[in-house]
């Protein structure tokens, strides 16, 4: 036991000393005790010193079947006694296809090609660069299309390209001198609505003013890139239902491309596996990451339409080829990954079993909009996102230096949760797999912990 707790300490002084974490204030960071994950099972995660975790978050969004799924260990470790990796550039790869074949079977129709990459950043890149360039050079393209509408509070990644779609000023506002341009639509945020008004009184008014962008920028506009149904990463906002919809038919009056970034909603998330498919609506262009994997191995795809594609078609010296592609694209393991994890979808009536769930979760999400921090409670599908607020009938925030998402987070640590807060918004998000009693463990602890801070 010595040499392990020895090894533990090694390991907690090596990370603050050689690890800089992602979205983490490191001066915080290297002042607290780190949480080093050794394993995970299930929808459990254990710690370096056997501490189990329920992991509220599936990992970040991405776990969907839980850890150690055995089908997807098998599946991996397969396609490892064949080969880890070969480039898609020129040549291309057994899991690749099957891979590509199976996800536009299921995928809403029309959208019949796959771009591979790795992360969602860069299949909202691909998502852009696609969009302009098919303007630039398609024989119904129009070179005057070069500028992309996004919502405010969108989130599409981290990299220039997908920044410059991105509407989270905290994230964002730091780097727009980099950034291209586009042209912001105000997003239906329902608490706050910017218009002051209510749903279903309010006949999407938020709609009014993204139609009127598009009738004045049609002719400059390539795409509108939307997060169907949830905005994630500003705090799981809610587009009201015939939202999507709407924005579908305004793409199409204005013969604008409508991308739809399904990389934290899909694969099961809303209780469908696209959230476009709540609405009946197909985009132009589609991207999926996170739960692609089943929250293995990072993998990406890009769906775009068969008229899309074809806009790249050309003789080699007109250069209409699409000049895209990262080194690890359509990786083996990856995409071996993938199709297992489709598999188990099929096999396992995943989403017919998550149903119940879904609901049992609602039931037990009553209970909190009673507490006097909680201003509102958002859920689709296993999505949510509970909002503390200072003064329930002012919707006052609390300061920031208060570290209220913060706080939260570490009561609930203390109590066997793992969960990570989007500034002042509590996001639950646990795999598709999870039980009904782990579900309600997850509840109760996020209640007590709510209920403890101010
Ligand atoms: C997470 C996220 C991304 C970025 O994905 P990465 O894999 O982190 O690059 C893009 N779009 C949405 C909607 C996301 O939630």
């Amino acid at each position: 036991m010595k040499v392990i707790e020895g090894r533990n300490q090694q390991l907690e002084i090596d990370d603050k000393k050689y690890i800089w974490h992602p979205f983490t204030q490191m001066q915080d960071y290297e002042k607290e005790e780190p949480l080093i994950i050794e394993k995970g099972n299930g929808c459990t995660l254990t710690d370096i010193y056997g501490n189990e975790y329920i992991d509220g978050v599936s990992s970040l969004w991405t776990n969907v079947h839980g850890h150690r799924k055995k089908e997807l260990d098998i599946a991996i470790k397969k396609q490892l006694d064949k080969i880890a990796h070969s480039t898609l550039l020129g040549l291309s790869n057994v899991p690749a296809i099957r891979y590509a074949k199976k996800i536009v079977g299921i995928a809403p129709k029309d959208l019949t090609r796959v771009f591979y990459s790795d992360s969602g950043s860069t299949a909202v890149e691909i998502a852009l660069k696609i969009a302009f360039q098919y303007q630039q050079q398609a024989e119904s393209g129009n070179p005057e299309k070069k500028k992309f509408i996004s919502l405010h509070n969108s989130y599409h990644g981290d990299t220039i390209g997908s920044i410059s779609v991105g509407g989270i000023d905290l994230f964002h506002s730091m780097y727009k001198h980099l950034l291209f341009e586009s042209i912001k639509a105000e997003s239906p945020y329902c608490y706050r609505c910017a218009f002051g008004k209510s749903y279903p009184g309010c006949n999407l008014e938020c709609l009014s003013g993204l139609e009127e962008i598009m009738s004045a920028h049609a002719n400059e506009v390539t795409a509108i890139v939307i997060e169907p149904l949830v905005q994630g990463a500003s705090g799981m906002l809610l587009q009201p239902p015939g939202y999507l919809k709407k924005v579908r038919e305004l793409c199409d009056r204005y013969n604008i491309f409508m991308i739809a970034d399904e990389v934290a909603v899909g694969f099961g998330k809303t209780g469908k596996m696209f959230a476009c498919e709540h609405e009946d609506v197909t985009p132009d262009i589609m991207t999926l990451a996170k739960g692609i994997s089943g929250g293995y191995l990072p993998l990406a795809a890009t769906l775009t339409t068969e008229k899309i594609y074809k806009g790249f078609w050309g003789k080699y010296e007109e250069f209409k080829t699409f000049f895209h592609g990262h080194t690890y694209t359509g990786n083996p393991l990856a995409c071996a990954a993938a199709l297992a994890s489709l598999e188990i979808f099929e096999e396992e009536k995943v989403l017919d079993k998550l149903q119940a769930k879904i609901e049992h979760f609602k039931q037990r999400l009553q209970s909190f909009k009673a507490l006097d921090n909680v201003g509102d409670v958002r859920q689709c599908g296993i999505m949510v996102g509970i909002e503390l607020v200072a003064d329930k009938d002012t919707k006052k925030p609390f300061p920031p230096g208060k570290r209220i998402g913060q706080r939260v987070i570490k009561e609930a640590r203390k109590r066997g949760l793992i969960i990570r807060p989007l500034g002042d918004v509590i996001v639950l998000m646990p795999p598709l797999s999870i039980s009904i009693d782990e579900l309600d463990r997850l509840c109760d602890i996020t209640y007590e912990s709510i209920s403890l801070v101010r």
